[in-house]
Formats: C-alpha cells, structure tokens, sequence
C-alpha cells in the first residue's frame, strides 16, 4: 500500500535532517483540512469567470487576489478570498470534482490517512438550489472516486457559530441522518463572538447519536480563548480541538486537554496568517509538546493559503528544529487519534495504531 515510500532514505539516527524529497514522500496523517479551503489555484482560475470574477492575467496579481499569503491586515479582505472560493461551489458536479483534486492533492503530499470537513451551511449560501443532501452526496461522489488511491478519507461536518441555533440544530440532526459517511461534527467560527458553552443542546444530541466531536477553539488571541477549550472539552464533549494553541497561556486549560488526553489538531501557518501567534517562529508548538500535549500537524485551508502540509513540516524542520522523530511521533498521534474506522486508517498505515 505504501510502495513509494519503502525507498525512502532510512534516517538512520532519527536526528538526520530530510530532504525536501524526503519530507514530501513522509507518510502523513491530515486531520484538519477544510475541503471549501482546499480548491486548486489552477481549479479556482478556471471556474471564476463563470461566476463573474474576473481572473488578472499575471500569477503575483492572481495570488494577492484569491490568496492569503501575508499576515492579514483585517478580517474583511481575507473573508472576502474565502467568499471568492465559495462562489465557484456552485453545482454537484463542482463539488465532485474540488473533493477528488483535494484527495489527489493530499495523496501526492504524502497524506495517507485524510480528513476533510466541510460546512453544508457556508457551501449553500446563494447556492440554495443544492440541498444539505445534495451537497454531500456531491462529495461523497468525489470520495468514492478517489478510492482508487491508496489513502484512507473520513468527512466531518462543521456547524457555524455564527449562524443561528436553531440552524444549527438542523445541521447537526443533518449529520445524524448521514452518521454512516461523516465520522465527526465540528463547529468553527468567530469564538469569540460566540462562546463554545452556547452550542452545549446541539452537542449533547450530537454526543448522544455517538458522533465524535471536534471543535475549533483556543485560536484566538484573546483572553477568553483558553476558556472555550475548557468548555467544548467539558461542555461539549470535544475529543479533539481544532487548534488550541493559547492554552499554553492558561494553566487550567493546558492541564485539563493533558489529563484528558485531547490531541491538538495544530496548525502553524493558519495560525501565523491570523495572527494567533506572532511569528511562525513564536509559535508554541515545542512547547505544547513538552507540556505532554498530544500534538497533530496540520495544514488548515491548503488552497487559499497557497501551501500544502509537506510546506508545514519544512517549517517546523527549519525554524522548530523538527527531526524524524518529532515527525512521526505526531503522525502516530494523528493516526491514533483520527476518527475515521480503525480498519481502514491501519489498512494504509505503515506502523501499528494504537489506542491513545
Ligand atoms: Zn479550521
């Protein structure tokens, strides 16, 4: 299953450092990925005139238009690109197609076990011919045509804090009813426009029907983000966090995702571009690491941050002194703690997954 990583240079002491060509054939684990975030540039350019957005001619002009590539100015310019992208979402045979290139892309970085998620609400915003079912179905064509691949996938389902409750509800019942093809349910958004504690009926329901619960939390760098870790965990039910790198700043939350044994979905460029932390090199990562926190690499929204996940080991190699080691240590911990069926996780895994 994993035939083109069996000549991958032996490391031999795990302190070796890795070639770029190294680095991108490391099997991988992906387990925050956001499919509307992960369009091809080359897909993006092709479908926006359909739409009516006009693509400029040269690559630096349409990088700095559909692109975050720099630390963002305001929040505004940056969910416009976001609106960009979700603009071309616009029928089953576009999702079908964005959810294999998103596969294929992930399988040719290295990625053998991938979770995608996606939000039915954000993919259906002036696009209210396609229904939730529609939707997914959509993707879940793209999936199967993808099987081909040697690489284990897994959907999860996002709610939006910043949509009403009883929207969300609906979402989540939405999730329910198709528990056979999302392995989880998150919810992103503002956090702290609206609170993890807020959403506590929609998870209990979603707890009850025995879907795991992820949650974006602890991202921002205000002082109440160390709080919405501690509730999606104790309020919410979360088994993983989407990010949760501010409990570094909070004893209390730092200790409960250890004791609990919460693995951190991280995300080192996301976090630099929105400013959760400074620098990529003032990034807590090692830290959380020391602090026995069970640490992921991930890659967030791929496509409009115009990097892949090998990109993201290259920077923890060259400004976090990451080794093999630290490498495959997060990708065992990513294996584990993936909620896609163990069978089918360990069927294109080279080592043994264990329960965490
Ligand atoms: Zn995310």
């Amino acid at each position: 299953m994993n035939s083109d990583s069996s000549d991958l240079p032996q490391a031999g002491p795990h302190g070796k450092k890795l070639t770029a060509d190294e680095l991108k054939r490391l099997e991988k684990v992906e387990l925050h990925r956001h499919l509307e975030g992960s369009l091809r540039l080359s897909t993006l350019l092709e479908l926006a005139p359909s739409v009516g957005i006009e693509v400029p001619k040269d690559f630096t002009a349409q990088a700095e238009k559909f692109l975050v590539t720099s630390q963002m100015k305001d929040l505004v310019s940056v969910l416009n690109k976001f609106w960009m992208t979700q603009s071309v979402l616009s029928s089953d045979e576009i999702l079908t197609r964005i959810t294999y290139e998103a596969i294929e892309d992930a399988y040719l970085e290295g990625i053998r076990i991938l979770e995608l998620r996606y939000s039915p609400t954000f993919i259906q915003k002036n696009h209210e011919h396609l229904s939730y079912q529609q939707i997914h179905q959509a993707i879940k064509r793209g999936v199967k045509l993808a099987e081909k691949m040697p690489i284990a996938v897994g959907l999860i389902c996002i709610l939006q804090r910043t949509l009403p409750l009883d929207v969300n509800e609906r979402i989540c019942h939405f999730a329910i009813d198709n528990k056979d093809s999302f392995i989880a349910i998150d919810l992103a958004d503002d956090e702290d426009a609206l609170p993890a504690r807020d959403f506590e009926k929609i998870f209990l329901t979603a707890h009850r029907a025995g879907i795991p619960i992820t949650i974006h939390g602890g991202e921002s760098q205000s002082a109440t983000a160390p709080q919405n870790v501690i509730d999606a965990i104790e309020i919410l039910g979360a088994q993983r966090i989407g990010h949760g790198v501010q409990i570094v700043k909070n004893m209390q939350a730092l200790n409960l995702v250890r004791e609990k044994n919460i693995p951190l979905e991280l995300c080192v460029t996301s976090n630099w571009l929105t400013h959760a932390v400074p620098s990529v090199g003032a990034h807590p990562f090692k830290k959380l690491i020391h602090a026995g926190i069970l640490t992921t690499i991930n890659s967030d929204d791929p496509g409009i941050f115009g990097i892949d996940l090998t990109h993201e080991y290259s920077l923890l190699q060259e400004t976090h002194g990451f080794l093999l080691a630290d490498f495959e240590r997060c990708n065992d911990i990513a294996a584990q703690a993936s909620f896609i069926p163990l069978i089918k996780r360990q069927k294109h895994w080279p080592r043994p997954i264990h329960k965490i």
